[in-house]
């Protein structure tokens, strides 16, 4: 984070740490460095923030918005429409957000909060169909004075936002961090694991580092079962169009800024085994994450213990770098993450805690 004062609360947008997780790569027997980037402690608390920022000021630079009239209109899965309703509050735009029925309650109040309308659409709405969010934001902006979708799916602004930031503080953090004998590292980024929604992050990132940095980085890219973005497209048939929990990833269209390309691997994910992975970054190393982060660690340790990925696994200084997009913040109320906060083992402490509450 700049150590200056800043503007405004977009200054604090970005410049996220890039944090070991030997605990769970030590549970997992991984010789290699697992590195998570933690983007919830940006100042909208997610990745989304940086392109939000990136199409608002890029759309000012093209004298496309008019402080006082403009309405930014964007159909997101919630956290696109934090970053930009933070924006515009700022900025003073108003902000309509079409968001499908299934995403948290918490988005919704977020983006009230931030003083944007939310307009709820159904999940199963097909992304082509009027009612889905896509063709409920379309409507609007066609019918509403100064009314302008930025449109996350073909921004070119969305990658590039991670192909200016995102990707390069990876890049500095893994370069600036030397090899020692206690912890041994390549210095360079050798595998990159995100998951994708619009596909943006996964674009951006990938081109940051295979044009500046390590042409020879493995692109792993999670896409959860149901949706359609993986390749080769046998991966995904088994559970098309299956409805599933994680918010923020997958989709039922390929959208304009995903490269497909620069992808090396595509790993398919569940939704139990993308909750059991947060509650272990929650436990073993204290990362307040949402669920896709747990999905795009648990793509990660598929991908390590494939035959594609297991001689970088074993490989001592080989950096991993799981991209880890929101926090809990986010899920609060929901089911999922009650259960996994408040699942426990059977504890010795719990057995010392109830006999001494019982004497007297
Ligand atoms: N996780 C969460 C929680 C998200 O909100 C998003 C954005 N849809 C993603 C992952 C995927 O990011 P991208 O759209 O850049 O693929």
């Amino acid at each position: 984070m700049p150590s200056q004062i800043l503007d405004n609360a977009l200054g604090g947008v970005g410049h996220t740490p890039l944090i070991r997780l030997d605990k769970i790569a030590k549970a997992n027997d991984l010789k290699c460095n697992l590195l998570g980037k933690v983007e919830f402690m940006s100042a909208g608390g997610s990745v989304k923030d940086r392109i939000a920022k990136a199409m608002v000021e890029a759309a000012e630079r093209d004298g496309k918005l008019i402080a006082g009239k403009s309405v930014v209109i964007e159909p997101t899965s919630g956290n696109t429409g934090i970053g930009l309703a933070m924006a515009c509050a700022i900025k003073g735009y108003s902000v309509i957000i079409t968001l499908p029925n299934k995403m948290s309650l918490e988005k919704e109040a977020l983006l009230r909060a931030l003083g944007a309308e939310v307009i709820r659409t159904p999940t199963e709405a097909a992304w082509d169909s009027p009612e889905s969010h896509i063709g409920v934001a379309n409507r609007l902006q066609r019918e509403i004075p100064y009314g302008i979708i930025l449109d996350q799916y073909r921004n070119l602004n969305n990658p590039l936002a991670h192909e200016l930031t995102t990707g390069p503080e990876i890049i500095e953090a893994v370069v600036s961090t030397p090899s020692t004998s206690s912890r041994p590292s390549t210095e360079k980024v050798d595998v990159m694991v995100a998951g994708a929604g619009t596909g943006g992050t996964v674009t951006g990132i990938a081109r940051a580092i295979k044009k500046t940095h390590n042409a020879e980085c493995t692109v792993v890219a999670i896409d959860p079962k149901g949706s359609i973005l993986a390749q080769p497209e046998n991966l995904n048939t088994a559970n098309n169009g299956e409805a599933y929990i994680v918010e923020g990833i997958g989709y039922d269209f390929v959208p304009d800024v995903l490269d497909r390309s620069e992808v090396d691997t595509w790993i398919k994910t569940a939704d139990e085994e993308s909750f059991s992975a947060v509650q272990a970054l929650m436990r073993s190393e204290g990362l307040l994450v949402g669920g896709s982060s747990g999905s795009a660690l648990a793509g990660a340790l598929k991908f390590l213990k494939s035959d594609a990925g297991k001689d970088i696994a074993n490989t001592p200084g080989k950096n991993v770098v799981v991209l880890l997009p929101d926090g809990i913040r986010n899920y609060m109320s929901k089911p999922w993450f009650l259960k996994i906060a408040m699942e426990s083992e059977p504890s010795p402490l719990a057995h010392t805690i109830s006999k001494i509450l019982q004497t007297k």
